[in-house]
Order: C-alpha cells, then sequence, then structure tokens
C-alpha cells in the first residue's frame, strides 16, 4: 500500500474522522461508522485455490480409504455443503442396517465441519481430528457470503463436467444454507447488498497486480433459484454515487455459524480430538477406515499438493452496529455489516488481487487506507 497516500489522509483530517452515525440520509438507511481508528481486528486469509476445481476424489493408502474434500478457493463456506455430499459418495458401500461405521474427518473449518456432519446424517460415527478449530481455522477470516463461484476454479483448466458438478454443489449447499435462516443467533441471514459503480482509488491497486487469472463463473445456471439486483433511483439511496444496485444476499454471520455447526456436531455423537499430521502415513495411521481429508490450504504441505494456490484476502474490522444491516461495495472496497462485526475488505479491481501471495501477515496500512475510502460514501441531508 501507499504509505504517502495514507500520510496525506492523515494529515488532511480523513483518518480517524468517524461518519455521522444517525444522520438522516436519502432512502433512510443509517450510514455504517467506518472509522480507521475504530479498526478492532485484521485478519487475514489464504483462499485455496486450484485451477481444476476443488479435489473431490478417494484413494486408497494401505487398507484405508482417503477422501479428498479440499482446494474450495472463496467458495468453501457457500459450497460446503454440498461438496460434503460429493465425497460422501465415495465412501465404500455398507450393506443396510450394518453397525455404524467409524470415520475419520480431518479439519475443523467450513469444509470439515459440514463434511462431518453430512457423514453423521448417513448414519457415520464420526471423529474430527485438527490442528485448529474455530476461531483460528482460516475459514474464520472468510467474508462470509454466498460465493459459490468465487475463484473456484479456471476456465482454461476446469475439466469437463466441472460445471455440472458445481451446479449440484451449489444447489445442494444452497438447500442446507436456507435450513439455518431464522435460528437464535442468525448463522446465516439474509442482507441487502448495494454496488456503485464508483472508481477505486489507485493507491489501492498494487504495483505488482498480476492479470485477472481467468475465474469460471457460472452463477447464471442458478437463475430463478436466487434473487437478481436491480437498480435504485438516485433519491432512494445514499450512496454518493451515479449508479447503485441492489441484491439481497445470502449471508453467513460465521461466529454463530461455526458455533451452530460445531454443537450440531457434538449433539448428533460427534467427537474432536486435536492432532498435527505431518504425512500421508501418519493420516493413515488413524484407527479409521475411511477418513476424509479436509485441510484446506493445509494440504499443500500434508499431501505435497502444489496445484493449490494461496490468494490471500484480508479483512479489517470494525464493531457491529445493531441498527444497521446492509452491505455496501465503493471504490472497490466492499463493507458488510455482519453480527459479529463490521468487515471492510477490498475486492477490485479483479480477481488477481492476492494472487500466489502466502503473505499471512496484516498489513495494518492498507487496512486503515481501505476504511478511509468510505468518508465520502453517503450524501448526507
Ligand atoms: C478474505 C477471504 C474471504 C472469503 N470469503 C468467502 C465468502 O464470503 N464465502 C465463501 O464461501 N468463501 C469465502 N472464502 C473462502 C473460504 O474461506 C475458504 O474456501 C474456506 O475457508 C476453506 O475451508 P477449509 O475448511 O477447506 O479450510 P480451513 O478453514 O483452512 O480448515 C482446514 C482445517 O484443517 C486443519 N489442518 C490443516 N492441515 C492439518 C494437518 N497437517 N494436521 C491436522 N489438521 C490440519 C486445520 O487446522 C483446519 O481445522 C474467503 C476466503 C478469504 C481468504
Amino acid at each position: 500500500m501507499d504509505r504517502r497516500r495514507l500520510i496525506q489522509l492523515g494529515t488532511a483530517g480523513l483518518i480517524g474522522a468517524a461518519l455521522p452515525a444517525r444522520a438522516q440520509t436519502a432512502g433512510g438507511l443509517v450510514p455504517l461508522r467506518l472509522s480507521p481508528s475504530e479498526i478492532f481486528k485484521i485478519t487475514v486469509c489464504l483462499r485455496p485455490f486450484r485451477a481444476t476445481g476443488p479435489r473431490i476424489e478417494a484413494e486408497k493408502i494401505g487398507g484405508k480409504t482417503i477422501i479428498h474434500n479440499y482446494g474450495h478457493g472463496g467458495s468453501g463456506w457457500s459450497l460446503s455443503w454440498g461438496s460434503a455430499a460429493e465425497a460422501l459418495r465415495l465412501a465404500p458401500s455398507r450393506p443396510l442396517l450394518a453397525k455404524p461405521q467409524k470415520v475419520a474427518v480431518i479439519g475443523a473449518g467450513a469444509i470439515g465441519l459440514t463434511q462431518a456432519l453430512a457423514a453423521q446424517r448417513a448414519g457415520m460415527q464420526v471423529t474430527i481430528y485438527a490442528r485448529e478449530r474455530y476461531p483460528f481455522v482460516r475459514s474464520g477470516g472468510a467474508t462470509g457470503s454466498w460465493t459459490p463461484d468465487s475463484r473456484v476454479a479456471l476456465t482454461s483448466a476446469a475439466p469437463t463436467g466441472f460445471a455440472d458438478q458445481w451446479e449440484r454443489m451449489a444447489r445442494r449447499s444452497w438447500t442446507m444454507h436456507n435450513a439455518y435462516l431464522g435460528l437464535p443467533g442468525a448463522p446465516v441471514e439474509w442482507m441487502d447488498h448495494y454496488h456503485s459503480n464508483s472508481e477505486m482509488d489507485p493507491a489501492l491497486i498494487p504495483a505488482n497486480l498480476p492479470p485477472d487469472p481467468g475465474c469460471v463463473y457460472l452463477s447464471n445456471r442458478l437463475h430463478g433459484t436466487i434473487p437478481r439486483g436491480h437498480m435504485v433511483d438516485r433519491e432512494l439511496h445514499p450512496f454518493n454515487a451515479e449508479l447503485v444496485n441492489v441484491r439481497p444476499t445470502l449471508i453467513f454471520n460465521i461466529a454463530a455459524y461455526a458455533h451452530q455447526l460445531e454443537q450440531d456436531f457434538l449433539i448428533a455423537g460427534g467427537r474432536f480430538v486435536p492432532a498435527d499430521f505431518a504425512s500421508p502415513k501418519d493420516v493413515a495411521r488413524l484407527p479409521e477406515k475411511v477418513i476424509f481429508n479436509c485441510t484446506g490450504y493445509g494440504a499443500r504441505t500434508l499431501w505435497s499438493d502444489e496445484t493449490i494456490l494461496p490468494v490471500r484476502g484480508q479483512i479489517a474490522w470494525l464493531p457491529p452496529q445493531a441498527d444497521v444491516h446492509y452491505g455496501f461495495r465503493y471504490k472497490g472496497i466492499m463493507a458488510m455489516a455482519r453480527r459479529d462485526g463490521i468487515i471492510v475488505q477490498q475486492v477490485g479491481p479483479h480477481d488477481g488481487l492476492g494472487w500466489n501471495d502466502a503473505n499471512e501477515a496484516p498489513d495494518i496500512d492498507h487496512a486503515r487506507l481501505t476504511v478511509a475510502q468510505f468518508r465520502d460514501a453517503y450524501r448526507v441531508v
């Protein structure tokens, strides 16, 4: 990030200046209170991207069946349930009414938790082995919105049949996420997202930004299921932008969702065991004969899978506002009022942002600069 730019903003009194919290605005929306001085946390997460899409396949090691379910890029939360269902199909079949099969799941992120729950629903007795649990898993650093085709594969590398499998995963996941609506704590809920056509601050475009990698976009396969957006008349929105579109979006309040999934797993008789595996041989020593490998970016080291590419993303967190419940994309930055905090994240200019960048250290200056972009985001009347 551009330090000089940050200093300029600081001297202009813009950093640290809170927006008026309850100012009357056109459209009646309360402004998000976005002040760099209120950042209380910065998280960095690596999307586990594979050019060919998530790895969902079985492998035999010794007498064990290892079923891989990792590499979901920017879509792990969104596709989790459907991906678990695809992986479950690869488990060896068993006679009806046989004794419950004991299986292992490695990993307790979005993919591991949903894999474990899907296996329990199929009558299996599940133990999750994991080095980290929420909030220390990388899944804890996700934006938390329904983005089933975000950085999930490259158009140039996705195998034949990928789009069909993606659609199955997305539809299955959609149904399951919907089953968590309306619960206490709102693990999943609807939120209006406003998008504006405002220009990005050039200071936020990294000098070494790689070209747009050309990811697959498949959401048009879900038309008829997922609500579409519409333009909002200027007098009906408070934002300082010519063109604004609004779309209802499903979002995941990740703190509540992760806790809910963990509780559901424990209530169904599941067990967590802390474990750190150094190699596939280590994994094969587990007592269970069927093992789901849901290690996300960790599979790059554990399974020596260098087809996994890190795609870095950073989020700045501000205190939640009880009366504010929408998301807004302005100048290539997204702010979203989740219940566990308002999150602010650079999303533009394109999918090349953070590409092949494995740096998990937070960039505080960059976080402050992204939040400061919102200083002129509202037309206050
Ligand atoms: C900034 C950002 C925003 C995002 N926003 C969204 C979004 O809005 N919607 C969406 O759907 N997706 C989003 N994603 C993508 C999503 O976060 C990932 O796809 C998802 O977290 C992958 O989950 P996972 O369970 O595979 O991996 P992880 O969360 O990394 O979990 C891996 C698990 O495996 C364990 N593990 C790993 N290696 C070992 C080992 N050797 N031994 C023992 N245990 C091991 C870990 O401890 C952990 O429990 C975002 C990603 C980023 C970076």
